[in-house]
């Protein structure tokens, strides 16, 4: 998204006769560089007025020079982007010797047991008695994968192995920390993979349970079209009062952001950079519009616009990938998702090599359960990970107590999954091989 910005920006630049009609292209090329990140269409356009009315190109003196012309765009540009990113209203600033109550919200996967530590530590360091809470008890692993992050950072947590209803638990360990005087008191919730009725419902549950001072949502910055829907979805719901973007490491939160935002009104707060308790920068809609225009530091961004044709582009890369008998996790993950979108089971897993095997002898249903939790496991692994050959995995077995952990599912669960992806990948080289053979056959004919 920068870059395209960027580009027509510097476009018009370059253009010798900085006329009425160059301007047009330009404002028209970074409409559609926004739209094509997924930015809501009514935005686009209010922009697009916005831009236009705040240069008033016909209305220039006719003797202002290009550079100035310029200026006047760039500034227009920043200054539109920069009001949508920007909700104008403050977020919750907690406050010392209280207990503050934050409650995190947000789908399977989205981030939120990785972000509450993050911001866990980051109060910490900044002298607030901090604490973590977890209130997943929907999977099974999710009190181990808190503990562990807790543990590492040296925060105080509370959870419970027996109790199963996430409103009792939640209310037990605020209540606690409350006596003992923490200053922030962070809840985590559960996640689904989907936006079910039932995540829903738990998390008012929870909510009502505990008042939170304040609730922010966890939004995978690399979901792409979703954002707005996924956003607007918890907000009628549980009024999350600020976001939490995360993922942006990859670079795709461009047309996220500015979609959250628009959507619910809410600021963003953080940004996660990475899997590590450190890589969280907080949020200011200036450095980051900036970021994104190419004003200022240009590393690390990455064209949002790929992840817009995500899902054909992902279908084009994987095949891509078995015609060079390459198939990673990430192809696997594909191969997967596209079977559960087009339903019944029984008929399509036959189509794909190496699947059948695996569903044979399997009603639908539990086929369906079992990629389920296949998806639950791809979501809790990295990038880096899903894009692997696996050996990484294999060979650093605590990321698949990690993996196992964050999906809620079982180190077994998570090596049987390894084990089909070597199967699949064998049968992929093989293809791979043997359409390189019938290339070289054909170019000796
Ligand atoms: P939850 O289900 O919402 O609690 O999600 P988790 O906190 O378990 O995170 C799911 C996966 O995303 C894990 O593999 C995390 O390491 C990873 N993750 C979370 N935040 C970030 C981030 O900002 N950048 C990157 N690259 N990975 C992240
Ligand atoms: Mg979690």
């Amino acid at each position: 998204l920068g870059r395209r910005i960027n580009a027509a920006v510097q476009d018009l630049s370059r253009a010798p006769n900085l006329d009425e009609k160059a301007f047009d292209n330009m404002v028209k090329e970074i409409c559609s560089a926004l739209l094509a990140a997924d930015v809501n269409v009514k935005l686009v356009q209010g922009l697009r007025k916005s831009i236009r009315e705040q240069v008033k190109f016909k209305d220039l003196p006719p003797n202002t020079n290009n550079n100035n012309k310029r200026r006047l765009i760039q500034q227009a540009v920043f200054d539109h982007l920069t009001h949508l990113v920007d909700p104008h209203s403050e977020p919750y600033k907690p406050k010392k010797g209280k207990s503050n109550v934050i409650m995190f919200v947000g789908l399977q996967g989205a981030g939120k047991t990785t972000s509450c530590t993050k911001l866990a530590r980051y109060y910490q360091t900044r002298g607030f008695k901090s604490c973590l809470v977890c209130a997943d008890t929907f999977r099974a692993g999710a009190y181990d994968q808190l503990k562990q992050n807790a543990t590492k950072a040296k925060i105080p947590y509370y959870g419970s192995l027996t109790q199963t209803d996430p409103a009792v638990v939640a209310a037990e360990g605020v209540a606690r920390f409350r006596k003992e005087k923490f200053e922030i008191i962070i809840v985590d919730t559960s996640g689904r993979h989907q936006q079910e009725a039932d995540l829903f419902a738990e998390m008012v549950q929870v909510q009502t349970a505990i008042k939170p001072d304040q609730t922010i949502m966890v939004l995978d910055g690399t979901i792409g079209q979703a954002v707005e829907s996924q956003s607007m979805a918890f907000k009628q719901t549980a009024n999350f009062g600020a976001i939490i973007i995360t993922k942006t490491d990859g670079g795709a939160a461009g047309g996220g952001a500015i979609s959250a935002v628009a959507a619910t009104h809410t600021p963003i707060i953080f940004l996660g950079t990475g899997e590590h308790m450190m890589d969280m920068e907080r949020f200011e809609p200036k450095a980051f519009i900036s970021k994104l225009l190419g004003y200022g530091d240009m590393t690390g961004l990455i064209d949002h616009i790929q992840s817009i044709t995500r899902d054909s582009a992902a279908m084009k890369e994987t095949q891509k990938h078995l015609a060079e008998g390459i198939f990673t996790i990430r192809d696997m993950k594909e191969q997967i998702t596209n079977i559960m979108k087009m339903g019944p089971l029984s008929k399509v897993a036959g189509m794909i090599p190496g699947l059948g095997g695996m569903m044979s002898g399997m009603s639908d249903q539990d086929g369906t359960e079992k990629m389920k939790r296949m998806i639950y496991i791809f979501d809790s692994m990295t990038a880096k990970e899903q894009d692997s050959d696996g050996k990484i995995l294999i060979n650093e077995p605590t990321r698949m107590t990690r993996i196992a952990h964050g999906s809620g599912t079982s180190v077994r669960e998570v090596e049987e999954l390894l084990t089909q992806h070597k199967v699949m990948s064998g049968i992929a080289k093989n293809m791979g091989q043997n359409k390189a053979n019938m290339a070289r056959a054909q170019k000796m004919m």
